[in-house]
């Protein structure tokens, strides 16, 4: 059994200046058995140091994490039956990649039949049986990632944990290392924990999302999950691209008004509204829940309002247009024959079905 397991986990760095840095702030949560697991959040968030920290590589300041059956707090990395890929890759330059294969094995003092048969499992699960014998500098970038991976298979570890392991690569070459990692991850039938900055990443290869901020944990959520009901703005805004709009708006009897128009809203929704009458909110909509009035789907006459069209930019597959509602510029995401340039005045429909309520002080979710 391969779960991971945080219990109030805290992560205080001693500063010569400033004093105490609190990375991560007492974290909760539980990774299951064979689960693919990422961690996101914006620079600093301590996604790097929470990895760590299951690692062996930094020593919580308190709270216990639990690996297996084990709580892991005193056991040194190498007992922890781990294996990491880094962003670097950490590969040695100066030896062939079946050296760099070997290596971890032969320093375990693991028998030589095995570690061929290990590093031949490896090679054939990533396609690096022609490359044996070449050193690191003869493999692409895409290819040297692969022999970090294979670094850790050969390990044959309980927990898999990446650290940012695509950002050194093209665009291109990313998301098909997303695409062999995710398929990766169904053949191993291990537990993958895995750190990224990038959204995207993270909905892409995520079976739960772990989102931070601050060093606190946001949500932890499927993808789906995250990017229907978000718990608070941070997730909201973090989660989705281009991000979610927040429109400044009151709920006034059966409406909700933001500046410039008011929208019917359903009887669910009122109920979850029903402690925010004649109170301000914040009304969230995504960029892909606004549509251009000529190409809109099926949607109420009274989810509509007009605005200047700010600035068009044509993306091929949709178009995004800028407008302003109050003093916030909102962005929809529409169908690229939607007729509109900079400085019309457009008739846009919000599907206010998908509308998000959000408290203005305390920033979470309302319902
Ligand atoms: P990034 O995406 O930039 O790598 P992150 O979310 O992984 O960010 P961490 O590396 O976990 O962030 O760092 C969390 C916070 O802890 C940061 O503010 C960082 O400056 C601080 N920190 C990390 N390591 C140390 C250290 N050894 N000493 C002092 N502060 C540290």
């Amino acid at each position: 059994m391969a779960r991971v397991e945080f219990r109030q986990v805290r992560k205080e760095f001693k500063d010569d200046h400033k004093g105490t840095f609190t990375a991560v702030a007492g974290s909760d949560f539980v990774i299951e058995d064979k689960e693919f697991v990422v961690f996101v959040g914006p620079s600093g968030c301590g996604k790097t140091t929470s990895l760590r920290m299951i690692a062996g590589l930094e020593k919580q300041t308190s709270g216990d994490i639990v690996i297996g059956d084990r709580i892991v707090n005193d056991l040194h990395p190498k007992d922890r039956d781990i294996a990491m890929v880094f962003q670097d890759y950490a590969l040695y330059p100066h030896m062939t990649i079946r050296e760099n294969l070997s290596f971890g094995l032969k320093n375990l003092k693991k028998p030589k039949s095995y570690i061929d048969e290990q590093v031949r499992n490896a090679a054939s699960i990533l396609g690096l049986e022609a490359m044996l014998e070449r050193k690191p500098r003869e493999l692409s970038g895409g290819q040297r990632q692969r022999v970090a991976v294979g670094r850790a298979i050969v390990r044959d570890p309980q927990v898999f944990l990446f650290d940012e392991p695509l950002s050194n690569l093209d665009a291109k070459l990313r998301v098909q290392m997303r695409v062999e990692l995710g398929e990766l991850h169904k053949r191993l039938g291990a537990t993958i924990v895995y750190v990224t900055h990038d959204q995207v990443e993270a909905m892409t290869l995520g079976e739960r999302i772990v989102v931070m901020n601050h060093g606190d944990i946001q949500q932890v959520a499927s993808p789906k999950e995250l990017y229907a009901s978000p718990r608070n703005m941070f997730v909201a805004g973090f989660i989705g691209s281009p991000a979610m709009n927040f429109i400044d708006a009151h709920i006034e009897g059966t409406q909700v008004k933001v500046e410039g128009a008011s929208f019917t809203l359903s009887d669910d929704v009122l109920q979850r509204l029903s402690a925010y009458q004649g109170k301000r909110v914040i009304l969230g909509m995504r960029p892909e829940h606004i549509f251009g009035d000529d190409v809109a789907p099926n949607i109420p006459q009274d989810h509509m309002l007009q605005a200047r069209v700010q600035v068009v930019e044509h993306l091929g597959s949709e178009n995004l247009v800028y407008f302003h509602i109050g003093s916030r510029t909102v962005t929809a995401k529409v169908h690229p024959e939607t007729h509109a340039y900079v400085g019309m005045d457009k008739t846009f429909v919000l599907d206010m079905r998908k509308a998000h309520f959000f408290d203005p002080e305390t920033e979470m979710a309302i319902g």
